[in-house]
């Protein structure tokens, strides 16, 4: 069944990624750069006892910081140990909540060290359960102890103890298994909100995907047989294909895997994206009914690869996504379903305008409501990127896009990292358009002052 208008804009912009309004808090001292992870699903109690090991590193080796301070207050940190030497911990209240563990005088000094923490988390919106699976999505302190923000980058290790016949899906690629534990790594550092993993008696088809350096495609679900998962993933080759084109760089994952769940989730991840069947089953009837399969595979490399340092850049993951869901749609689809997409990021910045809220897209200050934040970071993020295409003209606008992907590979990004990517590859001034949309209110007049929510 076909969706109408309204609801499919509230689908794609309401639903899609329910990432935009975490909050962003300062600076670790002591940050994580790698976290090693033994955990153990209690499908029944739906719970999850883990290990972490995880490698900090001083942020600030100047002053002593004789504590480190872990953002996951939903988890129920039990112990905590350096070296063996049991540690204390406390659960610390208001802003900075979350548990704070306290290092002897020597380890303060240090610039690097491994802490070892035991703890448990609950079911919740990060942590997600049904009878026979499990997954994370995005609030990853609520299952991680995160010594970090949402936005900091580190590696990852997972290792699933699971009941028999269960299979897996994590960060990173798959590594032998050992007893009952099935294992996962990721060498490269990813942003937090993008690590995670699932877990269940999953169906599971897995290929080559006919594109040269680029990963083989598996999909997988709860609830649909390999055919069907075969039929509803059918656009997922050409699409790898043509983002990678578009991208210049191979995906650093052997596999990218779509996990296909009942209801409506939309969520990229490192390696892998979670796919509600009420956001793909339109496909069957209606084939040009796969956004969902382009926007969330188009996050492999803009959200995920490259992401943005601070959430006022949310617009480089959403918009760029957003657009190139649009120009994928162009490519497979014709110039009638590219102007449909055009017509949808139209009307997501019209609801901006209406509410008297068209902002810059790398406004700094809070939206009113996560509808607002949304039209600006991922409609009127799309528009920009379609008027830089028009502005640019399509060889060095895709040049610019390509050389943008290419440089900023694996790192964090901000705004002023994409306008010199583009400029680099452009012969005209570039910063009138850039000043126009991403710094300044795009209906000419001056940002207004901070709104509380
Ligand atoms: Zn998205």
């Amino acid at each position: 069944m076909r969706a109408t208008e309204p609801g499919r804009i509230w689908r794609r912009y309401g639903m899609a990624c329910l990432l935009a309004l975490l909050a962003s808090a300062g600076r670790a001292d002591w940050l994580g750069q790698h976290y090693a992870l033994s955990l153990r699903p209690d499908f029944a109690r739906q719970t999850l006892e883990g290990e972490a090991q995880i490698e900090l590193t001083q942020q600030s080796p100047a002053q002593a910081q004789n504590s480190v301070q872990l953002r996951s207050p939903r988890l129920d940190i039990t112990a905590a140990r350096l070296a063996g030497q049991v540690l204390r911990l406390r659960r610390l209240d208001g802003p900075e909540d979350g548990w704070q563990i306290d290092l002897p005088a020597h380890a303060a000094k240090q610039s690097q060290l491994s802490l070892s923490i035991r703890y448990r988390a609950q079911a919740g919106e990060g942590l997600m359960f049904g009878p026979e699976h499990v997954y994370t999505a995005f609030h990853s302190c609520q299952w991680l102890p995160c010594a970090g923000t949402d936005l900091s980058r580190a590696s990852i290790q997972i290792s699933l103890e699971l009941p028999e016949g269960y299979d897996s899906l994590a960060s990173g690629r798959r590594m032998p298994s050992l007893g009952h534990a099935q294992r996962w790594q990721q060498d490269l550092p990813y942003p937090l909100y993008t690590l995670g993993f699932a877990a269940g008696r999953f169906s599971r088809v897995q290929m080559d995907s006919g594109v040269t350096g680029q990963p083989e495609l598996a999909f997988l679900g709860v609830s649909d047989d390999t055919e069907t998962l075969r039929a509803k993933f059918a656009p997922s080759a050409a699409m790898l294909a043509f983002f990678s084109e578009k991208a210049g760089i191979a995906l650093p994952q052997p596999v990218y895997s779509q996990l296909l769940l009942p209801g409506g989730a939309a969520q990229e991840a490192s390696s892998y994206a979670l796919i509600g069947r009420r956001m793909l089953d339109p496909i069957l009837e209606t084939p040009q009914e796969d956004w969902v399969i382009a926007h969330e595979m188009a996050h492999q490399w803009w959200g995920n690869l490259l992401s943005c340092a601070e959430w006022r850049d949310f617009w480089l993951n959403e918009g760029i996504t957003t657009f190139m869901t649009a120009a994928w749609k162009r490519h497979r689809w014709g110039e009638a379903a590219y102007q449909r997409e055009l017509g949808l990021m139209h009307r997501g910045m019209q609801r901006a305008r209406d509410a008297g809220f068209d902002r810059p897209l790398s406004w700094p200050g809070d939206y009113p409501s996560l509808s607002l934040k949304r039209a600006i970071h991922y409609s009127k993020g799309a528009l920009f990127m379609v008027a830089l295409l028009e502005h640019m003209g399509e060889q060095e606008f895709w040049a610019g896009l390509r050389h943008y992907t290419q440089v900023h590979a694996g790192r964090s990004v901000r705004a002023a990292d994409f306008q010199q990517a583009m400029q680099a590859q452009s012969r005209r001034d570039l910063a009138p358009l850039f000043q126009h949309w991403v710094y300044e209110n795009a209906a000419g007049s001056a940002p207004q002052g901070k709104v509380e929510r």
